[in-house]
C-alpha cells in the first residue's frame, strides 16, 4: 500500500500538503537561506562539478595548501566592496569562521600569563561559550567589556571581541578598550552591503569575514581572516595546520566558484543589489508593523553614507533585537512563544530576559509567517488598548 505520510507540524492532511495553523514562525537560527532565489536564479554560475580524480592531493599544486586563485578573489572582492584594506595583509582560511575566533584568540594570548578575553554586551554567544570550552591556560573569558573599561591598571593582557555590525542589534561598533595590553579581534560578518552601510574600508589589525553572511553558503563552512602583523599570522597557521592541515580543497572550490559568479553578476553588484533590497524591504515591513505599538518596539539604526552605493541609506539589519515594552522583568521569548513565534532570548547575547532576537535573513515564507504571528499578535494590543 501506499506509505503513511508523517506530516511535521507546519503541514496537515493525507499528502502533507495543507498548511497548517499551528504552525509557529521559526526566526530562531541565523540560517541565511535569504540569498537561496539569487542562486536559483543563477543556477549554472554557481555550479561546480568535480571529476573524482581531480584535486586529490594535499596541496595545490604541490606547494600550498591555500588555493591562490580564492585568495586573489577574496582580496579583489574586498576592493570591489571597499569594506575592507587588504593590502599588506596575510590571510588565514578557517572552516567558517567560528574555527577562526579560537584560532584569533590562541594568536593574541602569546604571553606568560593568562589573557582576558570580552566583548560587550549583548554579545555573540560564541566568543564567551569557545573561550570557555578549551579551558586552556593562556586566556579566559572575563565578561562584559563595561566591566574592565576603567581599570586602568589592569595587570591582564586583554583581547576584545568587536563585532560590527553587531550580532544581535546590527549596530557598527567600535573597540571600547584601548591601551598597550589590549588586543582586538573584529568580527566583520555581517560588514556587507546586504547588511549595513559601508561608511570606509575597515582597517583593524585582525579582521574576520565569513562566506556564511557573504553568499549565503553557510554549510560550505568557510571563512577567512585579514591579519596585519606577520608573527600573528604565523600563530595563526600553525593552529590551523595543527589540528587540521588547512581548510578542505572542496570547499575552497565552491568558495571560489562563487566569489567568481559575484563577479560576473555585473562586476559584483548583483548579489548585494538582491541582498540589501530583500533584507531593507524586511526591515521596512516589521518597522512598519511595530511604529504604532507601545508593546514591542526594535532597535533603531541611523542612515548612513554608504560608499559602495555612494549615497545615504536607511538600515537593513540581518536580525531585529526587540524589546518587550510592559515591564522590565517580562520574559519576551515566552510572550512570542505563546504566540506562534520562536524567537531567540536576550539572555543568550547576555541580555535582560525582556530582549529577544529574530532572524530576518531565513527564507520569504519564514518572514511572511513571522509577520503573519506579529500583526495578529499587534491586533490584539489595538483591540485592547
Ligand atoms: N560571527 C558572527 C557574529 C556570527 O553571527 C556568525 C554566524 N552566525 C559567525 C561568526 C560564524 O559564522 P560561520 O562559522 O558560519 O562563518
Amino acid at each position: 500500500g501506499k506509505p503513511v505520510c508523517e506530516c511535521n507540524t507546519c503541514f496537515a492532511g493525507p499528502d502533507c500538503s495543507q498548511f497548517s495553523p499551528a504552525c509557529p514562525a521559526d526566526v530562531d537560527s541565523g540560517n541565511p537561506l535569504f540569498l537561496e532565489p539569487y542562486w536559483m536564479q543563477h543556477a549554472a554560475k554557481g555550479a561546480v562539478v568535480v571529476a573524482g580524480w581531480h584535486r586529490m592531493s594535499y596541496a595545490f599544486n604541490d606547494h600550498s595548501i591555500i588555493s591562490e586563485e580564492l585568495e586573489k578573489h577574496i582580496r579583489k572582492l574586498h576592493e570591489r566592496v571597499g569594506n575592507a584594506v587588504t593590502e599588506g595583509r596575510f590571510i588565514v582560511f578557517g572552516v567558517g569562521s567560528t574555527q577562526l575566533l579560537n584560532v584569533a584568540v590562541h594568536a593574541l594570548s602569546n604571553s606568560s600569563s593568562p589573557a582576558g578575553v570580552v566583548a560587550t554586551i549583548p554579545f555573540y554567544p560564541a566568543y564567551k561559550s569557545q573561550t570557555n570550552f578549551f579551558r586552556s591556560m593562556d586566556y579566559k573569558f572575563v565578561g562584559d567589556t563595561s566591566m574592565w573599561k576603567n581599570t586602568s591598571d589592569v595587570n591582564m593582557n586583554m583581547i576584545e571581541f568587536v563585532t560590527s555590525p553587531n550580532n544581535p542589534d546590527g549596530q557598527l561598533k567600535k573597540a571600547v578598550l584601548r591601551g598597550s595590553s589590549v588586543k582586538t579581534i573584529h568580527d566583520h560578518a555581517y560588514y556587507w552591503p546586504h547588511f549595513t552601510a559601508i561608511p570606509a574600508p575597515a582597517d583593524e589589525d585582525l579582521m574576520l569575514f565569513t562566506l556564511s553572511k557573504l553568499t549565503g553558503h553557510a554549510g560550505s563552512r568557510f571563512g577567512w581572516a585579514l591579519i596585519k602583523d606577520e608573527e600573528v599570522y604565523e600563530r595563526m597557521l600553525k593552529y590551523t595546520d595543527q589540528i587540521s592541515f588547512g581548510v578542505s580543497h572542496d570547499t575552497q572550490l565552491i568558495a571560489l566558484q562563487q566569489l567568481k559568479a559575484i563577479f560576473q553578476g555585473n562586476n559584483g553588484s548583483d548579489i548585494f543589489e538582491f541582498g540589501f533590497t530583500t533584507m531593507r524591504k524586511r526591515w521596512e515591513i516589521l518597522s512598519k508593523a511595530l511604529s504604532e505599538s507601545n508593546r514591542f518596539s526594535i532597535q533603531k539604526i541611523e542612515p548612513q553614507f554608504c560608499t559602495f552605493y555612494q549615497q545615504l541609506r536607511g538600515p537593513s539589519p540581518a536580525y531585529a533585537w526587540l524589546k518587550c515594552e510592559r515591564d522590565e522583568e517580562e520574559d519576551c521569548y515566552e510572550v512570542l512563544r505563546e504566540n506562534g513565534i520562536i524567537s531567540r532570548r536576550g539572555s543568550v547575547y547576555g541580555a535582560e530576559r525582556r530582549y529577544v532576537r529574530l532572524s530576518l535573513i531565513k527564507t520569504q515564507d519564514d518572514f511572511d509567517l513571522l509577520m503573519l504571528r506579529f500583526n495578529s499578535l499587534l491586533s490584539q494590543e489595538n483591540f485592547y488598548g
